[in-house]
């Protein structure tokens, strides 16, 4: 079995070069964690370890290393960052092959213990290296590392790795868990330090599809704005959140937004998610300057003087919390019934989209549920963007539900341009690359309009920045256009004086420009050129690639 996309059938064997592929032992398609076993000629590096079932990651990762006539299952681990479904499988590896080498971020690898809060953290020993930002290390003869920061988390990377031939370069990229935008504790994902990097293959996440966000200001207003009304109706706010990232954001938040500054409220917060915290203090050096900057004057997160007032929730606290309206920030995984208690007033409890938190069907006082969305990863734009800046030869989805992935891989802006796969857990992505390196075409930019039906005549308004672009001369060279219909949309051309001229023949013709619609690989609307990159996919007419060879008169 392939995956769902056979790339292996668009590049002759002959011409494909099998030194990349990707075996991927769990995807995160539910919450079963990301494990990525990667091969680039004779290196083989996993990439991330968050299978939550150990022993059948073990029972792989032995079979994968007897196949491999190796004592260890890879070459070495590298973990993109500290959350649980990219992690927690890190410890029963480590101690099933102590000798497999295990690479993160500097801050990662202080965050990953926060995986095995159970056990004594003195025992779990530090077998994870840390390795530098921004700075290509060669792990083995041949084969580089370099680590980008990735938004997200602090810590959180994506990953670069370089394979070099005698011949060549293979580059591959692991986004890991990724996000454009700065948020409140970490910095964004920066395109620019990504771009023009030729590469051959990304593995990216997919977590929300193609759905777009509102503005984090807006997201974040929305979500103040609701607790608000719930303390004016004498609710109290139970927020459980994963012990890294999203909690220390919601702290962040409800310190410094307008409805809750100086205001008489207790923010009590349970469990991991105070270790979370305890955690943050000892990276300060490490996050962004304006943390930074906020940290010289009062404390990051446990402040009783400053209201309002934010404490860690201790046993002898249990028994009046919520007796009036208050908010709790407790761990994803912790049974909320010891909160909602007879003795308290009605609870809202808000469950961050897209992370699967159990709720009981009854509690034991008056209980709300709703969902929010304070968005960690990248939006569907974010996402193609990203992959539009990168511009690899091929995407490989992983991490986010199969509908979302499925709306991803159907994009028709991806599959025009890239070979996309998105694996199921257990099979194997060949990503052959052809002998030379040909990039595909950027796309194009799209500009947004309005449209106004007045009585007979329709007007169609765009932004004037189109005329920036060189071909608008020719486009509006006689203010005459002609449109028509292809499927769904309508397509817009600008008619030049010449067919003016030629009216005549009553089809318009291509015939002087170079696009798919003159170049002799394209027949029946498909490239039939095994060195474009368009090779075997549906072309429009007016499409065009760097491998375009005008149709001889003769041929047509
Ligand atoms: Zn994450
Ligand atoms: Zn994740």
């Amino acid at each position: 079995m392939r995956d769902n996309l056979s790339s292996s059938s668009r590049i002759d064997a002959g011409e494909a070069s099998s030194e990349l592929e990707c075996l991927p032992y769990s995807v995160q398609h539910n919450d079963e964690g990301v494990c990525l076993l990667v091969r680039m000629g004779p290196n083989r590096i996993l990439l991330d370890c968050g299978l939550g079932d150990s022993s059948l990651l073990l029972n792989t990762l032995a079979k994968s290393a007897s196949r491999g006539n190796s004592p260890l299952p890879a070459d070495f681990v590298l973990i993109s960052h500290a959350h649980p479904d990219h992690a927690r499988g890190l410890l029963s590896l480590h101690e099933a092959f102590p000798l497999l080498p295990i690479y993160a971020s500097e801050v990662t690898s202080k965050l990953l213990p926060l995986n095995w809060l159970g056990q004594d953290t003195k025992e779990i020993p530090q077998f994870c290296h840390a390795l530098p930002l921004r700075s290509p290390v060669e792990l083995q003869e041949g084969l580089v590392v370099e680590l980008f920061p990735a938004g997200h988390l602090p810590g959180a990377v994506a990953i670069l790795l370089t394979y070099t031939t005698e011949q060549r370069s293979y580059k591959l990229l692991y986004t890991g868990d990724f996000f454009l935008s700065n948020s409140r504790l970490v910095e964004g994902l920066r395109l620019e330090e990504l771009r023009g990097l030729n590469l051959n293959v990304l593995i990216i996440e997919g977590t929300y599809g193609t759905s777009r966000h509102p503005h984090r200001r807006n997201q974040e207003n929305q979500l103040a704005e609701r607790i608000n009304r719930a303390i004016a109706d004498n609710c109290s706010v139970l927020l459980p959140t994963p012990a890294l990232g999203l909690g220390q954001e919601l702290l962040m938040l409800l310190r410094s937004h307008h409805h809750f500054t100086g205001r008489d409220l207790d923010i009590w917060v349970d469990g991991a998610v105070a270790t979370g915290c305890d955690a943050y203090l000892e990276l300060l050096p490490h996050l962004p300057p304006s943390v930074q900057n906020f940290a010289r004057h009062q404390p990051l997160f446990w402040d009783e003087r400053v209201r309002p007032r934010v404490r860690r929730l201790q046993p002898e606290h249990r028994a009046t919390v919520g007796n009036s309206p208050c908010i709790v920030l407790t761990d994803s995984t912790s049974d909320l019934a010891k909160y909602c208690q007879p003795n308290t007033g009605p609870w809202l409890i808000l469950l961050p989209e897209k992370i699967d938190i159990k709720v009981n069907k009854k509690y034991f006082t008056p209980t709300t549920i709703e969902s929010y969305l304070l968005a960690q990863h990248s939006d569907g734009p974010g996402t193609t963007q990203l992959i539009h800046n990168l511009r690899p030869q091929h995407v490989v989805f992983v991490h986010g539900s199969p509908t979302y992935l499925a709306d991803l891989t159907s994009l028709e802006e991806l599959q025009n341009r890239y070979h996309v796969h998105s694996p199921s857990a257990g099979i194997l992505v060949e990503l052959p690359i052809g002998d030379t390196f040909l990039q595909p075409a950027a796309p194009e930019t799209n500009y947004e309009g309005e449209l106004t039906e007045l009585g007979t005549v329709i007007t169609i308004t765009l932004p004037d920045a189109i005329t920036a672009d060189n071909r608008w001369r020719q486009f509006a060279d006689t203010g005459l256009i002609e449109a028509r219909w292809q499927g769904e949309e309508l397509v817009l051309r600008g008619l030049s004086q010449r067919e003016l001229l030629n009216q005549s023949s009553d089809r318009y013709t291509l015939s002087d420009i170079d696009c798919c619609g003159n170049c002799r690989h394209q027949r029946g609307q498909r490239c039939w050129n095994p060195a474009s990159p368009l090779y075997n996919f549906k072309v429009t007419l007016e499409g065009y690639c760097p491998a375009f060879e005008r149709l001889l008169n003769n041929e047509s």
